[in-house]
């Protein structure tokens, strides 16, 4: 067996020992003789698995019983449209534009009402976060939009914007679980799995009680919360495969110390890199210090020329995409939960190593 450092940005590395997990009793779960890919979502096995990983997350992020949790599909992007059909509602919410991501929101928000930029780096080449002070809030807004890290960029904001009494709704697909969350400051949060959750196909919302609303004229109804809420996120077969390995990142999230754990691994991680970057003539920092990413550390090389056999070369020693998205290129490393220590030294000497080499 080959298992390579992966830096996918996602669908992504998950933690080997869920994979043993799920390797271990992917023919016979707990003695039910049958895989929980087979089972139904109703039965007594699923819904205790099911019951099962809400109530780790919760623990892990001690959500109060005022906001509920549910598992959906359709991706992130889903949420796009189901947060401004179920929220917005025609009206006028705020955006803080910070990225390709954030484009994606306030494009398809505008669809159901009016999507207000409150703020944009773009003048900047979105090497930063706007300031809080730079944020043009309009009190009467039906929420206030932003996302905590871009995933393609890799700015990352190291604050919580406050929105006042406007409800605070955040696309936290690369950053949920990384480290520790006060979630009172949010109204609903999003976030696909493929990064720091578990497989694809499942997209994790949790929404503040209040926020339920009656949604827009025309929405289906699988697009509509309530239905969501009212039947334990089973109104119709949820991606059952994925919230049960979930449910076992959860446990290893917990096991391995909880979000204060994860978040000080991951600020350690990642700035084991940043530092690289910074003290070499070849390596360029994509971000400015104040807003980079934990999670995905972008840069270039001095000379793109020299890209290709950077990546080859990772590639080489079993370090596997590295590329930077294909609209931004460069490089990218993702460096999510899962991404052991020993994976980012691997890095960090590997680059040292082919800055040595061009001398
Ligand atoms: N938002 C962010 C911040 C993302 O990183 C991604 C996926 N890379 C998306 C939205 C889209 O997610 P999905 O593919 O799950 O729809």
């Amino acid at each position: 067996m080959r298992r390579v450092y992966n830096f996918s940005s996602g669908p992504a590395i998950l933690p080997q020992p869920v994979l043993e997990q799920i390797q271990a009793e992917l023919l016979d779960w707990n003695g039910t003789g049958m895989s929980v890919m087979e089972m139904s979502h109703r039965g007594e096995a699923f819904v205790s698995i099911a019951e099962r990983a809400e109530a780790t997350l919760r623990r892990l992020l001690g959500l109060p019983s005022n906001y509920k949790v549910l598992f959906l599909q359709g991706g992130a992007t889903a949420q796009f449209s189901m947060v401004p059909m179920n929220l917005l509602r025609g009206a006028s919410a705020d955006f803080i534009d910070t990225g390709i991501w954030s484009k994606k929101a306030i494009a398809e928000a505008g669809r159901y009402g009016s999507a207000r930029v409150a703020a944009s780096a773009e003048s900047d080449g979105f090497n930063h976060v706007p300031e809080q002070t730079s944020l043009e809030l309009d009190g009467q807004a039906a929420y206030l939009h932003y996302t905590p890290n871009e995933t393609i960029g890799g700015v990352e904001f190291g604050y919580v914007p406050d929105s006042g009494t406007v409800p605070l709704v955040a696309d936290m697909s690369s950053t949920m679980l990384s480290r520790p969350l006060d979630i009172s400051r949010f109204g609903l949060i999003y976030a696909g799995a493929q990064k720091n959750l578990g497989p694809a196909g499942l997209t994790l919302v949790i929404v503040r009680e209040d926020l339920f609303h009656e949604p827009m004229a025309g929405t289906p109804k699988v697009f509509d919360y309530r239905v969501y809420a009212d039947n334990g996120s089973m109104y119709n077969t949820p991606p059952t495969f994925a919230w049960y390995a979930a449910g076992l990142v959860f446990e290893w999230i917990e096991a391995e110390g909880g979000l204060q754990a994860m978040g000080e691994r991951n600020r350690r991680k990642a700035q084991k890199v940043y530092d690289v970057l910074d003290a070499s003539s070849l390596y360029r920092a994509k971000v400015r210090a104040d807003s980079r990413s934990w999670m995905n550390v972008t840069f270039t090389l001095a000379d793109e020329t020299l890209e290709a056999s950077f990546l080859a070369g990772a590639e080489a020693a079993g370090m596997s995409d590295l590329r930077g998205h294909r609209s931004v290129g460069g490089i990218r490393a993702s460096l999510y939960n899962a991404m052991p220590e020993s994976g980012v030294d691997m890095l960090c000497e590997y680059m040292r190593e082919f800055e040595r080499s061009q001398a």
